[in-house]
Parts: structure tokens; C-alpha cells; sequence
């Protein structure tokens, strides 16, 4: 027999979790489930969140500190990683905007989602509880909360990401200033560690299978077998399409007419043999040298913005990613009935924006930090099984969009910061 590809697999394990958690409601199981079958799916979640706090800290030093290598090029490094941040910001910014008008997981029968609630009334209640702390302490509390008084104590929380996210960056950027023969060892170092940590988050989405199976039989015994949770399922996944469309057809084809001075028709004829490879490799890194050659030979971009700018962009700059995370994220807290506040949907732009940079470029790369922005604003990462077994077809597309941003930006960067 064949073998079978992961993201089959996570596919196959789904519907055998829904089968399992039927079967345990039509027989009275349900205390199987909930005693033996359900915890294997919080250990998968739990793996995840184990690797949050090393991925994150070692991609983005290795990142931070991987800029020295410009050298000549370091107005190119500082505008293009601006660059990057704006189209990151701007694709958040959709994606909320389209998660909170479609509202993908509102159909999702009400007096079921009290059932929910009161299932998932301790990690509800603690929320409650941080959102009434925080509320006296003024507006620019977010900001004290971002820097760490303890790196050791940001990093024993997964709901402090963005303090780790901090140190990383601040370690990096003063990585970079002192001698490079010092700095030499501790880099290779980050290389080393970085990779141990990806081979880790590989082992982990073999897994994914088994934990997505346990999970959903977990939801599906939560959810009475609620079959609202599949319609919206299906709603929530044409949003992400028509989102991820939206960035491909329009926004990256009109950007790169405007600022790069690109031709549509040009644009689309180089970018459709990389947009097919990303697709059906769901890999930006794998997709690099394809993304490289069309940005190279079809846009002519020189080749000294392209070595520069793709490569950065593969481990920095993913639209897709954080769009789709966004609307993820909404659909989760739709599904689940936890109301998002000002303050949540702020937290989430701001995680989803600085994390994209620890998301690796491989399939499934997301998973890890999707778990990490959910655990942050107060919703329980098992809500990550409820959108795992459709994932693929997903990733694939916002591969597409992802690679297609970075090619987007180093045209743009060629035309208005080098030339
Ligand atoms: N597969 C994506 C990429 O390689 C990452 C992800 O969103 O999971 O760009």
C-alpha cells in the first residue's frame, strides 16, 4: 500500500474521531471518550505548546541575527523588514475584519455552546479574571505587559509570548553589535538549536493524526453531535478561501502594478508556476529556489534584492499565515462562545503579527503558533482539532499567498529602495 501523507492522515483521523464520539453518544460512551480517548488529544496540544516558547525564541534570534550578512545592504534590511510588517499588519487586519463580518462560527446552535461554556468554564472564568485586572490599569498597560521583569518567568507562560518575542528581539539586535568573532559561536549555535527544535515540530505533526482523532471525538461528545459546528466548519473554510483569493487576485497583482511598476499580466504569468509549486508543496522554504529563479528572470528584480528579500521573507513574511490564523482564531472563539473584546482582538494582532516571524515555512508550520495565539487571549487550544482535519487544502493556498507577498515585496523593494 501507499503510503499515506500526513495531512491525509490528520484527514482520516478526523472523521474517525467524529465516528468515535458518535458511536459513544448513540451507545452511552461517553465517559470513554472523556477518560481514555480525549486525553491523547490534549497531549498532542500539549506538545505543541511545548515547543512554543523554544520555536519562537530560536527562529527569531536566528532571524534577528541573520541580518548581519547584509552588511552592504542594511537600508535594504531595514526597509524590507518594514515592509514586511506593514503587509503583515494589513493582512491581519483583513482577516479580522472578514473573520468579524462573516462570523463563520456564529451558526453554531446557542443553547449547545452553553453546554460549551460551562465545559470550558475554568479557562472562561481565568480570562474573566485577567480582562478585570488588567481593565483598571490604565490604556497603555498592554505596553508594560509586553516587556518582562523576569525572562524566566515570561518564558514558563505560554500566555507570554510576546514578552519572549521581546527578549528574542532585543538579544538578537544586541547579538548584532558586538564582534562578529564573538558572535560566530552563539549564531552557529541558534542554527543548530533552531533546526533541533523544527525536527521536533516534524515529529510532533506526525502526530497529528492520533491527536486530531482523539480531539474531535473529544468535541463531538462536548458538542452533543451538534452538526452546526460542521456547517460552520465549511463556512468557516470558504472564508478563508475568499481571503486568501482576495490577497492573489487582487491585492498583491494590484500592489505590485503600483509600487513595482509591474505589469498585471506579467505578474500573473510569473507567479502562477510559483503560486502551483507552493500549492501543492504547502512549503514556502521548499518553494524558495522556484520563487527565487521567477522573481529573478520573470520580474527582473536584481538578483542582489531577490537573495536578500526572499530569503527573509520565507521565515519573516507570511500573509496567508497570519490572515488565516486571524480568522481562525475568530472562528474558534465563534464556536466555542467566547466573546473577544477590544483588548483580545488587539492582543491577537499583535501576537499573530510578531509570531508569522517564528512560523516555519513548512506544511502545518502553523500549528504550533495558532495553539500559542489561542492559549494567550484565554481560549482553550483544543479548539485547534475543531479546524485541523480540513486544514490542508488551506495551507496550501495560504502557501500560495505567502510566497506570492514575499515576491510582491521584492519588486517593490527594488524598484522604490534601490533604484
Ligand atoms: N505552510 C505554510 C508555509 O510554508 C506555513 C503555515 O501556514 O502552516 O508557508
Amino acid at each position: 500500500m501507499p503510503k499515506m501523507p500526513v495531512y491525509l492522515k490528520i484527514f482520516v483521523g478526523m472523521i474517525a474521531g467524529i465516528l468515535l464520539g458518535i458511536a459513544a453518544l448513540c451507545f452511552g460512551g461517553e465517559f470513554i471518550v472523556a477518560d481514555w480517548i480525549a486525553p491523547f488529544g490534549k497531549l498532542f496540544i500539549r506538545l505543541l505548546q511545548l515547543v512554543a516558547v523554544p520555536l519562537v525564541f530560536f527562529s527569531l534570534v536566528k532571524g534577528v541575527v541573520g541580518l548581519n550578512d547584509i552588511g552592504k545592504f542594511s537600508r535594504m534590511g531595514g526597509e524590507t523588514i518594514l515592509v514586511y510588517i506593514v503587509t503583515t499588519v494589513f493582512a491581519v487586519v483583513i482577516g479580522l475584519a472578514v473573520g468579524l463580518a462573516v462570523k463563520p462560527g456564529a451558526s453554531v446552535d446557542r443553547t449547545k455552546i452553553a453546554d460549551i461554556r460551562e465545559n470550558y468554564r475554568l479557562e472562561a472564568e481565568k480570562k474573566k479574571n485577567e480582562a478585570e485586572q488588567s481593565a483598571g490599569q490604565g490604556p497603555l498597560n498592554f505596553l508594560t505587559e509586553i516587556v518582562p521583569n523576569n525572562i524566566v518567568g515570561a518564558a514558563s507562560d505560554n500566555s507570554k509570548m510576546l514578552q519572549v518575542i521581546f527578549f528574542a528581539v532585543f538579544f538578537g539586535v544586541a547579538a548584532l553589535t558586538i564582534s562578529p568573532d564573538r558572535a560566530r559561536p552563539v549564531v552557529s549555535l541558534f542554527d543548530g538549536l533552531n533546526d533541533i527544535i523544527l525536527r521536533m515540530v516534524d515529529y510532533i505533526i506526525r502526530l497529528a493524526p492520533l491527536g486530531v482523532m482523539a480531539l474531535m471525538a473529544g468535541l463531538v461528545v462536548d458538542f452533543k453531535g451538534d452538526a452546526g459546528i460542521f456547517a460552520s466548519l465549511g463556512v468557516y473554510a470558504l472564508t478563508v478561501v475568499g481571503a486568501m483569493l482576495l490577497f492573489l487576485l487582487a491585492i498583491y497583482p494590484l500592489a505590485a502594478r503600483i509600487f513595482a511598476k509591474i505589469k498585471l499580466r506579467d505578474f500573473f504569468k510569473a507567479m502562477y508556476p510559483v503560486q502551483i509549486f507552493a500549492f501543492t508543496t504547502s512549503s514556502s522554504a521548499a518553494t524558495l529556489p522556484v520563487t527565487m529563479d521567477a522573481v529573478e528572470n520573470k520580474l527582473k528584480v536584481s538578483k542582489e534584492t531577490a537573495s536578500f528579500v526572499l530569503p527573509v521573507g520565507v521565515t519573516v513574511n507570511m500573509d496567508g499565515t497570519s490572515c488565516y490564523q486571524t480568522i481562525a482564531v475568530i472562528f474558534i472563539a465563534q464556536v466555542l462562545g467566547i466573546e473577544l473584546g477590544l483588548q483580545q482582538l488587539l492582543v491577537i494582532v499583535g501576537m499573530t503579527v510578531l509570531s508569522s516571524i517564528g512560523t516555519p515555512g513548512i506544511p502545518g508550520g502553523s500549528y504550533v503558533i495558532l495553539a500559542m495565539v489561542l492559549t494567550s487571549v484565554g481560549i482553550p487550544a483544543e479548539g485547534l482539532a475543531i479546524i485541523l482535519g480540513i486544514d490542508r487544502p488551506l495551507d496550501m493556498l495560504r502557501t500560495s499567498v505567502n510566497v506570492t507577498g514575499d515576491a510582491t515585496v521584492a519588486g517593490i523593494i527594488d524598484k522604490i529602495v534601490i533604484r
